[in-house]
């Protein structure tokens, strides 16, 4: 068991959204470093979970700093889409990482599996991974999920990704619509990380 609380820590991740909810999760004494610092690619995700692709980037990025790293693998998964986008989440938004992109490619599948889907409730979830690798080879990882349904048309400027299309339950509006401040204490990433807290 380490007894010693993380003190400074790389940020596993290019992607600038999720970058800032993660800083925003961490006490204030850690420092905090970025994949920006060291101008470090990210690596090939060829994992078959979000857990398997969280330790992919971990371990990576430990390894070419030496550094302890907390790395996300996070996505959306749409039930009667047999739950894609998934870990291809991403990848939807093609090489350019354009979110408009890949909410396009939702609408559109969803219309092709039912014309009349606006009707319905179409349930989905976020998920996150998250994995802390220590130079010396020790990882661990958590998952937190949050249920909620797809909206009909987009809707708001915040946050990133598929946050303007998610409804998470029990709220009438989307992640997108929401003060930044209040989605980071109810999402995925928040759920996964309360697990791995006391590493900090
Ligand atoms: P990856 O984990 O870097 O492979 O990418 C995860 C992708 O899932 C992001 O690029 C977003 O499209 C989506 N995603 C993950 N978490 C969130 C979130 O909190 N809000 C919106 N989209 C998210």
């Amino acid at each position: 068991m380490l007894k010693k609380k993380i003190e400074k820590i790389l940020i596993g991740t290019n992607n600038i959204g999720k970058l800032k909810e993660i800083k925003d999760l961490l006490p204030k004494s850690v420092t905090i470093f970025s994949t920006k610092d060291f101008k470090l690619k990210s690596p090939n995700e060829n994992g078959k979970s979000f857990i398997q692709n969280s330790i992919i980037k971990a371990k990576f990025f430990s390894k070419k700093t030496q550094m302890t790293c907390l790395a996300d693998d996070s996505g959306l998964e749409i039930d009667i889409l047999n739950r894609q986008p998934g870990i291809f989440s991403a990848r939807w938004g093609g090489k350019n990482n354009d979110f408009n992109k890949a909410i396009l490619k939702v609408y559109n599948k969803l219309y092709k599996k039912d014309k009349n889907w606006k009707d319905k409730k179409i349930r989905a979830r976020f998920i996150c991974a998250l994995t802390i690798y220590w130079p010396g080879g020790k990882k661990i990882s958590s998952l937190g999920k949050i249920e909620g349904s797809i909206a009909v048309k987009k809707k708001g400027n915040n946050g990133f990704g598929y946050d303007p299309i998610f409804i998470p339950k029990n709220s009438k509006i989307t992640f997108g619509q929401m003060n930044p401040k209040r989605k980071y204490k109810i999402d995925h990433r928040f759920k996964a990380f309360k697990k791995i807290k006391k590493f900090f």
